[in-house]
């Protein structure tokens, strides 16, 4: 039977952006979520996001930011603002929410579909796929047609060919959609809900029909200031509230 997947992720404790969003899925028709991993980190509402997340019953991969929230692991590798958060984050969520983040796989198969993060060739790295020559390297460990994934917090399809991996661009879909091809493999980014970095700060996530095969990036404006306005009153670093207009 056809399913109709709202695909989501990288909300980083957004919840304003997170309930628009889930708001225009409803409103999309859709029956089954899917979430991508970074549910936590950056902004003032991780908890909020968490239950939500829970609520949707969505199959779940962990996040970078997740996996550093959850385990007290040196954070050198992040910006000082990023990290700020991460500390920050683990003193404002419960025991009960740390327990849901720490049983977070890092990679899991769907229906079909495969979830990871950042990228399969070796999801605990956190590598990110920017361009065709490093979604070739993941392809190399894509089993299923269709692998979702987040991270970069920009929206792309990869299409796997003869020469290797070939981007398309969501911004040249007509209506945002994307027709999938049966025979071919894609590794879909669907953007980032709660900080997106294409110079968009719509929320970004995908609807995926799989009766009619289509990818629809969907993009929706929501109250930035308010977001920004939690993230200040709760001490986080200034940064974090300002790129959110920018949507870099
Ligand atoms: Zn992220």
């Amino acid at each position: 039977m056809a399913r109709i997947y709202g695909i989501l992720g990288d909300i980083h404790a957004n919840i304003d952006a997170l309930q628009v969003v889930l708001d225009d899925a409803r409103e999309q028709g859709v029956t089954d979520w899917i979430c991508t991993g970074d549910v936590v980190g950056y902004n003032a509402c991780p908890s909020d996001c968490i239950r939500v997340v829970r609520e949707l019953n969505a199959p779940v991969v962990c996040g970078n930011h997740d996996y550093y929230v959850a385990y007290e692991q040196n954070l050198a590798d992040f910006h000082p603002a990023a990290a700020q958060a991460v500390l920050w984050t683990r003193e404002h969520i419960s025991a009960d929410d740390l327990e849901w983040l720490r049983a977070l796989p890092m990679s899991r198969p769907v229906m079909g579909m495969t979830l990871v993060h950042a990228t399969l060739d070796m999801p605990d790295h956190w590598g990110y796929i920017f361009d065709d020559l490093q979604a070739t390297s993941h392809f190399v460990y894509q089993k299923t047609p269709l692998c979702f994934h987040g991270h970069t917090h920009v929206p792309v399809v990869y299409e796997k060919t003869a020469f290797g991996a070939m981007h398309h661009d969501p911004h040249t879909f007509e209506d945002g959609v994307f027709k999938v091809q049966l025979g071919k493999q894609y590794f879909v980014n669907v953007g980032s809900v709660g900080q997106p970095r294409d110079g968009d700060p719509r929320a970004s996530y995908v609807v995926f029909d799989s009766g009619a095969r289509t990818l629809r990036f969907r993009r929706l404006a929501y109250d930035v200031a308010a977001a920004q306005a939690k993230d200040r009153e709760a001490g986080l670093p200034a940064r974090c509230a300002d790129r959110l207009e920018k949507g870099t």
